[in-house]
């Protein structure tokens, strides 16, 4: 069938895995983009999505399978960050997805961050796949760029052959350590029962069709009724996000349904919730993330499923991760508001205001949170007094010198991923408020850690 006869929407898929393991550079090979190298650190900080249609799959999976049947529009994937602290936009993350690609390094195996993706996945009953990542660092592997992955194999030598099995053995024990079974993709005769390993190189390209043709074709075998199209809407915001010649935005991704330009919708709010309408429904250019600046589509409405750019009035206290509602002409608004407190209230639970402590402020609520989650971890350990997002202003920093007669080191400003104005700097510098700028989170961490350690001397 050709995909207009069906009524499925795109399967969303996240990628996880252990830092470094290879999840930006796999999107980036699929992609043929390059957002790994732009990222500080290598290290994706916040949640992105990127939309591959069906027609680029096709060609893409044509040398491994010329008359695949595609029944699904398209993938949506999202990319989530590495680093361990990012549990929650991670938990966020794969709440959202339909199927995960759980990247593994070849020549690392399980790793801390692996066996944490794991147990999430299995907390949330999510299937996935395993991508066994960077094949090509096998010593003496031939390059066989975008090959599939057997016709690659055959390319190597007995000791490359060799190794290769061996790894695979071994990580296939270590699945099986932490409760699983997994098999080689195309060896796996009890999908589901047993989960498959794609093995690929996200640098040359081989098994990249394997990981899309094996996605979509479980997803829309598997899944067609959670894939079925509903109308209802199901949308949730992943990031707010100030953009030159919008304002504030939010990304969302909208799971089902359809939005129009001049909805009249409900966001969760810092606030409380934010009643407001569609002023323009953006989507990069397919196969272009959400996070990489560049122009934008404008459409009139968008069906699902979809990473959507809205902007709107009144988005400056938007909560991201909590959902997106719409106000149809019989919906009975204040429900829906109420509905849209819940949402907030559970996310502002995780924000810890209490108390004397540093001054934290971030690009995104993401960041922000992953932040004040890191902050809180017992090896880290340092208390906030205050949040913010957004650049660091004059009355940060005023705010943040009422800690200067109570407890000087914590008359401090964490800044993550924001600029500093330079009058807030200068007035910093007069009061003796001390600001950490970063664009990693450990990072702030090691230079408060120095810090306190030179106060304390
Ligand atoms: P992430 O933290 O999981 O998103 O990992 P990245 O995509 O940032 O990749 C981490 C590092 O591994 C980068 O230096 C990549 O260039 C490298 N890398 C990723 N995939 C491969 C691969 O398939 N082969 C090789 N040789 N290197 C890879
Ligand atoms: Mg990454």
């Amino acid at each position: 069938s050709r995909p207009s006869d069906s009524n499925l929407r795109s399967p969303i898929c996240c990628i996880m895995g252990h830092v470094d393991a290879g999840k930006t550079k796999l999107l980036d090979c699929i992609r043929g983009t390059n957002v790994q190298e732009g990222e500080a650190g290598g290290i994706t900080q916040q949640i992105g999505a990127t939309y591959f249609p069906a027609e680029n799959i096709r060609d893409r999976t044509k040398e491994l399978k010329a008359d695949a049947t595609l029944e699904v529009p398209g993938l949506l994937v999202i990319d989530t960050p590495g680093h361990e602290s990012f549990n929650n936009l991670r938990s966020r993350g794969s709440g959202l997805c339909d199927i995960a690609i759980l990247v593994v390094d070849i020549m690392h195996g399980l790793e801390p961050q692996t066996i944490e993706s794991l147990n999430l996945l299995k907390m949330r009953n999510t299937e996935f796949i395993v991508a066994l990542n960077k094949v090509d660092r096998l010593y003496g592997w031939k390059t066989c760029r975008n090959a599939p992955i057997r016709k690659a194999m055959k390319q190597q030598s007995e000791d490359v052959k060799n190794m290769f099995k061996t790894r695979v053995n071994e990580i296939v024990t270590q699945f099986k350590e932490q409760g699983l079974n997994t098999e080689l993709y195309y060896k796996n005769k009890e999908m589901g029962e047993t989960f498959s390993i794609v093995p690929t190189s996200a640098i040359s390209g081989e098994g990249i069709p394997d990981m899309l043709l094996l996605l979509v074709k479980w997803t829309q075998k598997t899944m067609t009724k959670k894939l079925t199209y509903s109308e209802e809407v199901q949308c949730t915001v992943l990031e707010v996000k100030v953009i030159e010649g919008h304002g504030t935005t939010i990304d969302v991704v909208l799971v089902n349904g359809v939005l129009h330009e001049g909805d009249q919708i409900v966001v969760s709010g810092m606030q409380g919730p934010i009643v407001t309408t569609i002023r323009a429904l953006l989507t990069p250019h397919p196969m272009k993330e959400l996070r990489v600046k560049g122009s934008y589509i404008h459409h009139k409405e968008i069906k699902a499923a979809m990473g959507i750019k809205i902007t709107a009035q009144g988005l400056e206290h938007a909560v991201a991760g909590a959902s997106l509602h719409v106000v149809k002409p019989n919906d009975d608004l204040k429900y829906i508001k109420k509905a849209a407190l819940e949402d907030v209230e559970s996310v502002l639970s995780r924000i810890d205001r209490s108390g004397e402590g540093v001054c934290v402020q971030a690009s995104t609520l993401g960041s922000l949170e992953s932040l004040l989650e890191f902050l809180k971890t017992p090896e880290v350990n340092i208390p906030v007094g205050a949040i913010n997002i957004g650049p660091v202003h004059k009355k940060d920093v005023m705010k943040a010198s009422v800690m200067l007669e109570k407890k000087r080191e914590y008359s401090t400003i964490l800044a993550f991923d924001v600029k500093v104005t330079s009058e807030a700097k200068e007035l910093a510098d007069k009061l003796g408020v001390k600001i950490f700028i970063a664009d990693i989170i450990y990072h702030l961490f090691d230079q408060f850690k120095v810090y306190m350690a030179n106060i304390k001397e």
